[in-house]
């Protein structure tokens, strides 16, 4: 991969027209780090994240050795880069063909079920290739309440009854039990994994069944930036919130079991950032060369607001108006149609220009993953960068990253 000392440095050489990942291994593994110290259990980095080989790569080197995985491509990226990496194949609706590539090839024993259709399709599959259930662990998905940016309760996972129910149906066929929810992507109410967790002993305690494993999924919130015009939610640090979720796991009574945590976001968010060019500047709008369908995708969510940096083109000369004074700009994609507008502004110095840079800070999750070639653009250009986003230097804005229907 290039390499360049910092994303400001790349720019200025390359004048780059495309948009650029600028990956910062450092800030990825000290992220990982920090996560893997504050968590009491096992850190399965959850790959549909960010599955791109280079942050799978940097993640196995500092020792993370297991992987939140969902589809054949995703245990083929993972082992591609770590072949003995422990695979939890969490998606609890999975293709017939691809619970065999799992148990047969890959050799998963892990997964997630939230239904009694789910255990007798791996039930068949287990009986077809002679595996003894006992070595096996099925996870029980608990749905959950609460508000992430990105909702994932309201598509998967048993009520507290349900289950029940559930573990007791697999404790009987011989399966290893465990528990397992995912309160959605970016929580945005600190107490989300308490109410999960009283979910969960509620659950444990009626089942009466052995249990294995809790697995508290992801969800971890990476801090972003702030919208001057809008109302600040103060979330808790990371450290806060995992001292909250030690705390509670004990309050719950499973400080007994092994706990597997799934962060995808609060472990790559901060490792990439982006730089895309301003194409053209029509009084307050500003014609990018990505969008939603490309790297900004995340933006469908409407609640995150990425720090952004004005990279001028030292090339102009002529500009109006001063550096110091922050606007508010409408950002355009680069594709053909009017849902690529990012409705909330990006504040940037009013003298941007045409055939500007913009550094978008923190687009390490969900945004190389989401990528579409929709109209043919298809950001794919790397480059590897020492500085954090935070160190750079330069003038900074915010680019608000909602959508039109917001
Ligand atoms: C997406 C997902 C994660 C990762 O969530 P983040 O909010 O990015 O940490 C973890 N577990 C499951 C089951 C997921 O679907």
């Amino acid at each position: 991969m290039e390499h360049f000392a910092s994303a400001r440095e790349m720019t200025l050489s390359e004048r780059p027209d495309e948009p650029v990942y600028c990956f910062r291994p450092k800030v990825l593994e000290a992220d990982a780090r920090h996560f893997m110290s504050e968590f009491p259990g096992k850190t399965a980095y959850a790959v549909k994240t960010n599955g791109e080989p280079f942050v799978l790569e940097a993640l196995s080197r500092i020792g993370i050795s297991c992987f939140d995985v969902a589809s054949p491509a995703e245990f083929a990226a993972v082992r591609a880069v770590s072949p003995k990496a422990e695979l939890l194949y969490m998606h609890p609706v999975k293709a017939q063909s691809d619970i065999r590539l799992a148990l047969e090839h890959y050799r998963i024993r892990v997964m997630a079920v939230d239904h009694e259709d789910e255990v007798a399709k791996i039930l068949r599959i287990v009986r077809a290739l002679d595996i003894d259930p006992a070595t096996i662990t099925l996870f029980v998905r608990l749905q959950t309440k609460g508000h992430a940016a990105y909702e994932l309760s309201k598509k998967f996972g048993a009520a507290p009854a349900h289950a029940v129910e559930l573990l007791q149906r697999i404790d009987g066929i011989g399966f290893r039990c465990g528990l397992c929810f995912h309160v959605g992507s970016q929580i945005e109410e600190p107490d989300t994994y308490e109410r999960a967790l009283g979910s969960a002993a509620w659950v444990r305690s009626r089942a009466g069944v052995e249990l294995v494993g809790l697995d508290v999924g992801g969800g971890f919130p990476a801090v972003y930036g702030q919208d001057p015009r809008r109302k600040v939610v103060k979330m808790p640090s990371l450290d806060e919130i995992m001292a909250q979720l030690r705390h509670d796991i004990d309050d719950w009574g499973f400080s007994d079991l092994p706990l597997v945590a799934e962060p995808g976001r609060v472990v790559v968010a901060h490792s990439i950032s982006l730089v895309v060019r301003v194409l053209l500047k029509k009084g307050r709008r500003l014609y990018i060369n990505d969008g939603i369908w490309a790297s900004l995708s995340d933006s469908w969510t409407g609640k995150i607001t990425l720090p952004a940096r004005l990279i001028p083109d030292p090339a102009r000369k002529r500009r109006t108006g001063k550096d110091e004074t922050i606007v508010p700009f409408k950002v355009c994609g680069a594709t053909c149609d009017s849902v690529d507008i990012l409705s909330r502004p990006f504040w940037l110095p009013e003298t941007v220009e045409t055939g500007d840079w913009i550094e978008i800070g923190h687009i390490g999750a969900y945004s190389l993953s989401l990528r579409t070639r929709f109209n043919g653009f298809y950001p794919n250009r790397v480059v590897e960068v020492d500085t954090s986003f935070d160190e750079e230097t330069g003038l900074l804005g915010l680019a608000s990253l909602e959508t039109m229907s917001d």
